[in-house]
């Protein structure tokens, strides 16, 4: 099928963009940003958008830089631009080591980062890094900039807090200091598709001990979040198998898993133990 009729747009600057947003945002005027999620959708016609406002253009879009203590990247940066390091530290291998996990290669050359933090696939592994790692949205529209706390951004599938009028400008992911140890762990049932499960969790150690825990589930609940109850699991204990696992066992229970026509919640609920106790392995390799 083709897609159904649509004005396009190209701006090449924020303000301009913002400016079309503003005006055709209440008549399902979209950003189209790699293309990768909407143009796929409009063609099977369950996206009808009357204006694509092409962010390409936009020079002050293709920015990536470390300011503040943080990783800010623009809206246009491809997924493929994290193929090679971005930043330095334990960040730089972090976003390298996950990047190959997202779709196929053409798909990575095109789609962008803050398309899929505001598309807001459950299983997208950017949204997943986002709300482990308390990333902020910046998000631009005529009233101004608003700062969004990823633990407030992201609400239900392809749901966020974002308004039909705001421009996802910038994601600000914290940098990780060197004595960071992650490990991330998906799990599909094709090599590019979306992950059923999938985790990522960091902590670093104090006198031998487990200090500043983050769980993140991605893929099995309507939304990435991270996991109080596994991340108490591990606080201020020894990184040893037996801490794992109990923290594995925790975010399998505290989790509230997405069922489907091919996967039960309790299968979803089972692979997520599996995932947080081997990513949790991984740490100490
Ligand atoms: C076969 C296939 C497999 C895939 N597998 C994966 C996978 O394993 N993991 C994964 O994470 N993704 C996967 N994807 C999705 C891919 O990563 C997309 O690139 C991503 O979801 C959307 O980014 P985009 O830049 O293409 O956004 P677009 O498709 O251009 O836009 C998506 C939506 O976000 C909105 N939007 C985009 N940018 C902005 C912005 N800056 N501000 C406001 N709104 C904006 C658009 O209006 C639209 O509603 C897959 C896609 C395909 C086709």
């Amino acid at each position: 099928m083709k897609p159904a009729a649509f004005e396009y747009h190209a701006p090449t600057t924020i303000d301009e963009a913002i400016e079309l947003l503003s005006e055709h945002a209440q008549n399902d005027g979209r950003i189209l940003a790699g293309g990768q999620s909407l143009v796929p959708t409009m063609a099977f016609r369950l996206a009808r958008p009357t204006h694509l406002i092409d962010i390409n253009d936009i020079n002050d879009l293709n920015t990536l830089k470390e300011e503040d203590n943080t990783l800010q990247i623009g809206a246009t940066v491809r997924h493929a631009k994290f193929h090679e390091r971005v930043c330095s530290g334990v960040l730089g291998s972090l976003l390298t080591d996950v990047v190959h996990n997202i779709a196929h290669y053409p798909i990575r050359q095109r789609g962008t980062f803050c398309g899929s933090i505001a598309h807001s696939d459950p299983a997208s592994e950017w949204c997943l890094i986002a709300a482990t790692l308390d990333a902020t949205m910046v998000a631009a529209s005529k009233k101004g900039e608003r700062y969004i706390p990823a633990a407030e951004f992201f609400e239900t599938i392809m749901t966020t807090s974002l308004e039909q009028d705001e421009l996802l400008k910038e994601v600000r992911i914290p940098l990780l200091s060197n004595d960071t140890v992650y490990g991330f762990e998906e799990f599909s049932r094709r090599a590019g598709d979306f992950a059923i499960s999938m985790t990522l969790v960091t902590y670093r150690l104090e006198s031998g001990k487990i200090i500043n825990p983050h769980v993140g589930i991605g893929g099995a609940e309507d939304r990435p979040r991270r996991i109080s109850a596994a991340e108490d699991a591990l606080l201020d204990q020894l990184p040893n198998s037996e801490t794992f696992l109990k923290a594995a066992k925790a975010a399998s229970e505290f989790i509230d898993p997405m069922e489907d026509h091919a996967t039960t919640a309790q299968y979803r609920r089972d692979l997520t133990e599996t995932l947080v106790r081997r990513a949790l392995e991984k740490t100490l390799v």
